[in-house]
């Protein structure tokens, strides 16, 4: 196994991190900045380094500081949590470079999944559905791209290869307004990402997102652990998360599997890793891979029964997989809410110091936060606070233990989202399944 590890995040990710690393023996280096010295993971690690200020650019975005602090500990290998650095080929080349193990796929396997062209090209060849589009760059020969849209039919969307967190998008309805629309997402690409590259897709109207979680050892095996759904968004952030996805067949789940884990052994895949899809009309379209540990990870540990952070572990200290696809069964329902630090209607940040707090339990209850009383919530990051995740036996099972620990959870001194994660669960439409990618939007118009 690892000797030791340095956790390279922050807030839950780095505690759910450090409490793998516990369990399998492995010493803890948290590495932080100057506002998160009282982190509950930090206070709870073997070592801690402060790698920088308040600003993630100089924190946790700050490649040398973390590979010194790596240096300095003697630490083996360094995980990333997600966000962040998490798929930054430079960085896990840097540290690869640098001699310590990168938790994560090869830096080439992250550069080729980074790029949306050339993922959606090795999935192609490995049999993976993808949405009818572009097949490669839009070129600047307009009358070609006029006829690629007829082709595809429209409305489409213009996407920049290099975008990310839903940025660098464009839909367009109509010939009139194409190439105009595809000179302003080149614009907007080549700020926002220096890569005006951009590619052309069929826009889905109505999907549900739907992924799919893989394991693969980089020695040639991998398996996959069923699919969630996590359709329920607010400006592409996803808010509630489950698996399995309501409506999908044991069939559908092997058939979207089955092309998942030969895109794996493929690429050469490596780590844990999500094929997110839209899903629409009974038909699975992959979108974009997602080369790291993903938030929603635990609704499918809670399903699995797998330790997906202990497997990422296993996999970097080069242990072959130890599970066959034969071992993973789907056994119950899972629902995790995103537990966000911000005005529950107007969605801004309410960071600040927490001066009451109590977190839910009971049977099939898991809570995941590094938030405490007198914890005080820094205004720099992501607002998410804490995950909560209930199981059940059944769908209805895990939404009524949601629903009643939602009503325990107590947090003071600052707002939460968790009477929009209340409304959401009472919904009637949530409570059948189902709903798309557009639900909680155009709910909260009408509210
Ligand atoms: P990002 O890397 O920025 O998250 P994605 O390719 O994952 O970009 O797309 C983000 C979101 O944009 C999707 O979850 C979906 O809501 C929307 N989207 C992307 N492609 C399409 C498409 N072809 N049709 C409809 N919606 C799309």
């Amino acid at each position: 196994m690892l000797d030791k590890v340095v956790i390279a995040n922050r807030g839950e990710i780095a505690l759910r991190v450090l409490r793998a690393c516990k369990e399998l023996g492995i010493k803890t280096v948290a590495v932080h900045s100057t506002v998160d010295k009282n982190l509950k993971h930090v206070l709870l690690a073997d070592e801690s380094i402060c790698i920088g200020k308040a600003p993630a650019t100089e924190s946790y975005l700050n490649i040398p500081s973390i590979i010194a602090a790596a240096e300095v500990t003697d630490a083996i290998a360094i995980h990333p949590g997600y966000g962040f650095l998490a798929e930054n080929a430079d960085f896990a080349e840097q540290v690869e470079n640098s001699g310590f193990i990168f938790i994560g796929p090869k830096p080439d396997t992250i550069r080729l999944m980074g790029d949306k062209v050339s993922a959606i090209d090795a999935m192609k060849k490995a049999g993976v559905p993808c949405v009818p589009g572009s097949d490669g760059f839009l070129s600047n020969d307009e009358s070609k791209n006029v006829a690629i849209a007829k082709r595809i039919g429209y409305p489409v969307i213009i996407k920049a290869s290099g975008g990310g967190g839903g940025r660098g998008m464009r839909v367009v309805r109509q010939e009139s307004d194409l190439v105009q629309s595809i000179q302003l997402t080149k614009a907007e690409a080549k700020s926002a990402f220096n890569n005006d590259a951009v590619y052309m897709e069929k826009f889905l109207e109505n999907p549900r997102h739907i992924e799919v979680q893989v394991l693969a050892d980089g020695q040639g095996s991998a398996i996959h652990l069923g699919e969630r759904d996590c359709s329920m968004q607010r400006r592409h952030q996803k808010v509630v998360e489950e698996a399995p996805a309501p409506g999908i067949t044991e069939d559908m789940r092997r058939y979207i599997g089955e092309r998942c884990v030969r895109a794996c052994i493929e690429i050469g895949y490596r780590g844990a890793g999500t094929f997110e899809f839209l899903f629409e009309n009974g038909e699975f379209y992959f979108i974009e891979m997602n080369t790291r540990i993903q938030v929603e990870h635990p609704v499918t540990e809670m399903v699995t029964g797998v330790d997906l952070i202990k497997e990422q572990l296993r996999i970097a200290a080069g242990q072959p997989l130890s599970l066959t696809q034969d071992d993973i069964q789907i056994r119950g329902h899972a629902i995790e809410c995103r537990i966000n630090a911000e005005d529950p209607e107007r969605f801004t940040p309410s960071p600040g110091k927490i001066n009451r707090f109590h977190a839910p339990g009971g049977l099939g209850i898991r809570w995941e936060s590094h938030i405490y009383t007198d914890y005080t919530v820094p205004p720099n990051y992501d607002s998410m606070i804490a995950k909560l995740i209930t199981y059940g036996e059944n769908r209805g099972v895990a939404i009524g233990r949601m629903r009643n620990a939602l009503t325990e959870v107590v947090v003071e001194g600052i707002q939460t989202n968790i009477p929009l994660q209340e409304d959401i669960m009472a919904d009637e439409n949530f409570q059948n399944g189902g709903t798309n990618i557009h639900y909680l939007e155009k709910k909260l118009d009408l509210a």
